[in-house]
């Protein structure tokens, strides 16, 4: 009898080993495939069955792995890559590899191969297989993943660096690289970041400030910064840094990089457009204000209109003329302004922005609204209003007023033409006055040298000798008494003496003193039936009388009648002288009672006198309340008339 125990116990342990061994074998998560050096198969787990699709009993009783293979190669995508591998890993029994198998599925496999060993010796082959289908989709989809944010990080327009808080560069893009002109072949990543801000400061306007700024951004913080880095290039970059953060934990710092020099620039150069622009706007108003300044304090009217004859721009003058205010005028149009004068001044102002010629010196004489009823004088100019380009965009107007130089005009011609007259006059005056006072002594010496001789012969003197110098006499006192009175009234001197008198008997008595001297002349005298009285000088009356017929008669060389009239009328006597004589021109009968004047067709020559007998009369008519005229027409006699107030 043999004692089995111990055998029984062995085996039973080992049955044990075997079974956990088993049970591990099938167990874990990788097929497994062992296959002996004599290409025999040895052993091979339920994982390795079902990632194959084996069916339950394919491999029963295959010793050789001839079945498994053909079962594999028909799932496999590459199945000669598949058995190129095979064939290589028993080429070499001490070889050990990995490779990826590809099924038709979809499925990728993870296929280690490694010898399998009893002590050192090898006696087999063991392959096992991962499947690492979903492992490997979860890394390609983190590749794509990383790959897409690595191409999003690579291809914005900011520079981005990571950096983290150990201070070491853990990210940055191409953006950054380009950004600080860093070589593509050169690597940063892991770098401490002091270096690398070291290596970057030369770059930067103000590098110690770039250093510090740095410096303080790299403390762990939650800080957001954004700040400007200038370039000694000239670049503007705006910087923001930021915690990175993985879940709550801050662990480092972002900082990203945006290129703003075209930004800044051109927000410079709008600013100093704007700043320019506003510049030149105050300058235009200020140019404006002072314009507005000489505009409106200006004495003449000044305008300016734009193409289309619209104003632009007026001063006060300018629109006072049209009776308008310089509001109500700007933004109109001419013809609107002026209508009375729109038909000459519209084609003048055409003219000049057609011919780019100003119009300068026009004479106008207008009424306008400001003065209706009144004739105005001005002198307009109307100058081509350019751009610096030489495009005529409208027309400046210039108007001054000339009335009143043209009125002093007319007054100092109506004075120089009263100074001529009156020089005239005078000269006039002197020949007539020695002519007149002259005449009369001719005949007066002839008569005394006749009465001397015939009183040295001792003949007697006929009266009439004596009586014809006495009339010469008379008549130069009459010239000389006209003289003295005409001084006198011009004087204010000439007085009068007033009594009560019938003017029919003062007329009675100065026609029968006038008669004997009127022998030519038929004498004729309608009388008033009723008594007119008048308080009056009687000899001044007596004188104007007489003036008037002596006139009459003197004027009247056809010798027609002399015709004399009383009337009342009211308050008032009219005494009237009329004849038949040359008459009176029209435009000189206004004139007749100034002093010294004579009609124009009363040569001195042919009628003698010194033009005061009238003026001597006037005054004397009007002294005594009354007033004279004149009715008369060239070549058809006169009647001069007087009135005089009459008592109750
Ligand atoms: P004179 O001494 O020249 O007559 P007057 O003052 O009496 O001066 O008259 C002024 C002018 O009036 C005269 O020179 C004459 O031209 C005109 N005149 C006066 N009376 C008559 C008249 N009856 N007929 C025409 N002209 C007259």
């Amino acid at each position: 009898m043999v004692d089995v125990t111990e055998q029984r116990q062995a085996r039973e342990k080992l049955e044990q080993t075997v079974s956990l061994l088993r049970a591990t074998f099938d167990s874990i998560t990788d097929g497994v495939l062992v296959v002996s050096k004599e290409q025999r198969l040895t052993a091979y787990n339920k994982r390795f069955q079902q990632l194959w699709e084996f069916p339950d009993d394919a491999l029963q009783g295959a010793p050789d792995t001839q079945k498994s293979l053909e079962i594999a190669l028909a799932q496999v995508k590459d199945p000669e890559r598949f058995s190129a591998r095979i064939r290589e890993m028993y080429s070499d029994p001490d070889m050990e590899g990995v490779d990826i198998v590809e099924l038709r599925n979809g499925r990728v496999f993870e296929r280690t191969s490694m010898p399998q060993r009893l002590g050192s010796t090898i006696i087999g082959r063991i392959w096992s297989y991962r499947d690492i289908t979903e492992e490997r989709r979860a890394r390609e989809k983190l590749e794509r993943a990383a790959s897409v944010l690595r191409a999003t990080f690579d291809s914005i327009g900011d520079g981005v660096i990571v950096v983290d808080t150990n201070q070491r560069l853990t990210a940055y893009n191409k953006r950054f690289q380009q950004l600080w002109g860093l070589p593509d072949d050169v690597l940063l990543v892991n770098m401490d970041v002091t270096k690398a801000v070291t290596a970057a400061a030369p770059l930067v306007k103000d590098p110690e400030r770039f250093i510090t700024r740095l410096h303080e951004m790299f403390v762990v913080s939650d800080q957001v910064y954004v700040d400007t880095v200038e370039f000694l290039d000239g670049r503007i970059l705006e910087r923001t840094s930021l915690p990175q953060r993985l879940g709550s934990t801050i662990i480092g710092r972002v900082w990203s990089y945006r290129d703003v020099t075209e930004e800044r620039h051109a927000k410079a150069e709008q600013e100093r457009l704007f700043a320019a622009e506003q510049n030149a706007r105050e300058q235009m108003e200020e140019s404006f204000a002072l314009l507005d300044t000489f505009l409106n304090n200006a004495p003449i009217g000044l305008g300016f209109l734009g193409r289309d004859l619209r104003f632009i721009r007026t001063n006060d003058a300018l629109a006072a003329l049209h009776g308008k205010t310089r509001e109500e005028e700007v933004g109109r149009e001419l013809r609107e302004m002026t209508p009375y004068a729109a038909s000459t001044i519209e084609p003048l102002m055409r003219r000049v922005m057609e011919t780019g010629e100003p119009v300068i010196g026009l004479d106008m004489a207008l009424e306008v609204p400001a003065t209706p009823g009144q004739l105005r004088y001005w002198r307009v100019s109307y100058y081509p209003v350019r751009m610096k380009s030489g495009k005529v965009v409208g027309v400046g107007a210039v108007v001054v007023e000339l009335t009143q130089e043209r009125l002093a005009q007319v007054e100092r011609e109506r004075l120089l033409r009263e100074a001529h007259e009156a020089i005239r006059i005078r000269d006039d005056f002197l020949s007539i006055a020695s002519h007149e006072l002259k005449t009369p002594l001719t005949p007066i010496k002839l008569h005394l040298q006749r009465l001397e001789q015939r009183c040295a012969a001792g003949q007697p003197v006929p009266p009439q000798l004596a009586q014809k110098a006495l009339t010469q006499v008379e008549r130069l006192t009459g010239v000389i008494s006209d003289m003295l009175d005409s001084s006198q009234i011009e004087a204010g001197l000439l007085e009068l003496e007033r009594e009560r008198l019938s003017l029919q008997e003062l007329i009675r008595e100065v026609l029968a003193d006038f008669r004997p001297r009127s022998l030519h002349h038929p004498l004729e005298y309608e009388e008033y039936g009723e008594e007119l009285v008048v308080q009056g000088d009687r000899g001044r009356l007596q004188q104007v009388l007489t003036n008037l017929l002596e006139n009459a008669r003197k004027y009247s060389p056809q010798k027609g009648p002399i015709r004399v009239a009383l009337t009342g009328k009211g308050a008032e006597a009219i005494v009237s002288v009329a004849d038949s004589g040359i008459g009176i021109p029209a435009d000189q009968q206004a004139h007749l009672f100034e002093r010294f004047f004579r009609a124009r067709n009363a040569p001195v020559s042919g009628f003698g006198g010194l033009g005061l007998g009238l003026y001597i009369s006037r005054h004397l008519v009007e002294r005594h309340g009354g007033r004279i005229w004149v009715e008369s027409e060239t070549g058809q006699g006169a009647t001069f008339r007087f009135t005089l107030p009459v008592e109750d």
